[in-house]
């Protein structure tokens, strides 16, 4: 094949050129503006739009940092976890200084340097049945970065019940799938995916390339900026399944599903029975527990620090959490709402306990 005869990018006329430039646009739209499709009236809505991401991990990381930069009104971004070392090679909100605090205030003083222009949201907080509402309220599109379904369930049950939509999203290994939920006119999560227990390989025992994460993430932003333009989703109706290694790229038709437990006919009694008052979950980084309670408990970080300070070594601290050193082996992490950290225990019961003495001593403080 030779050099084609025509450039597939051909330069625009000098009239053009000058037609582009004399136009008093934002600079920093500018590449954007100048979509034919898209143009000022499409910055406007994107500039009116309110869009959380949920989880900023893996994906959450590329979907926060690419709607920062696109320029969106609101972004709320929500997590419950601290930034470890290990995060670094693929979440490219993270530094090395940002290792030890919460994920949501480092992503937040990354995203507010991106882009001044945006309004950034943090919430230092565990997706549960209790916390969902509160989360997606006020939204006008969730966007999924989440890495377990208990918490994808409670959110898509948020979503359902404010009618927002939410663009699901999953990614481990080389692969990764997605679909748009648009309450009232697709399936659901528990559509069609109902009944997944967290009992599944996870990106710490299996492994995930960052570049999956690229795509997938930036797929779920494209399919929330076609919202937001009023354009058909591409991904309404269809969930894609997408392998990096092969270059697999299904469409699967997805339909709604009469019996399913939340937009079906008969939803009475269906209730989600994942929430106990206390759940402990096991987290990718070895030997690192995540303790939080139904509902949450209101901690005062700066509070909590002078009293942990008593009993305990202070390693760092900031403005949405804390972190101690328990003892010689084992540190626990305060961050946000009543979300505890325990690092360097072997097992999810002793992690509860000690969940249980540090809640204990701060409630105690409190009489
Ligand atoms: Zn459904």
């Amino acid at each position: 094949m030779g050099i084609p005869s025509q450039s597939l990018y051909p330069l625009p006329r000098i009239n053009q050129v000058k037609s582009v430039m004399g136009l008093k646009r934002n600079t920093r739209y500018s590449r954007f503006t100048v979509l034919s499709d898209v143009g000022e009236e499409g910055l406007h809505r994107l500039r009116q739009a309110r869009v959380a991401v949920v989880g900023v991990g893996g994906l959450g990381c590329v979907s926060a940092l690419q709607l920062a930069s696109l320029g969106i009104g609101v972004l709320r971004i929500v997590d419950r976890d601290i930034v470890e070392i290990s995060n670094l090679q693929r979440q490219h909100l993270y530094t090395d200084e940002s290792v030890g605090l919460p994920k949501v205030e480092a992503a937040q003083q990354r995203l507010e340097k991106q882009n001044p222009d945006i309004t950034v949201e943090a919430m230092a907080l565990s997706v549960t049945e209790t916390t969902a509402e509160r989360i997606v309220e006020g939204m006008d599109i969730i966007i999924d970065g989440l890495d377990r379904f208990a918490p994808r369930y409670a959110l898509n049950r948020a979503c359902v019940k404010q009618k927002i939509p939410y663009v699901f999203a999953g990614a481990l290994a080389a692969s990764g799938n997605m679909t748009t939920i648009v309450p009232g006119e697709t399936p659901c999560l528990e559509c069609f995916l109902g009944d997944v227990d967290d009992e599944q390989p996870t990106c710490a025992t299996v492994g995930i390339y960052p570049t999956i994460l690229g795509v997938i993430g930036n797929l779920q932003v494209h399919e929330a900026l076609r919202l937001i333009l009023g354009r058909p989703l591409q991904l309404a109706n269809r969930l894609l399944y997408f392998n990096i290694e092969t270059l697999d790229f299904h469409l699967i038709p997805i339909s709604i599903n009469k019996d399913c437990p939340v937009c079906g006919d008969n939803t009475e009694g269906k209730e989600l029975q994942t929430d106990l008052d206390v759940t402990v979950t096991e987290l990718c980084d070895d030997q690192t527990f995540l303790v939080h309670a139904r509902v949450p408990e209101a901690i005062d970080i700066g509070r909590a620090s002078k009293i942990l300070k008593k009993h305990y070594k202070i390693i760092s601290k900031s403005a949405l959490g804390i972190q101690i050193q328990f003892t010689d082996k084992i540190q626990v992490s305060v961050v946000g709402e009543g979300n505890i950290l325990v690092k360097g225990v072997s097992s999810s019961e002793e992690a509860e306990a000690i969940y249980h003495q540090i809640i204990d001593l701060l409630r105690e403080a409190n009489h």
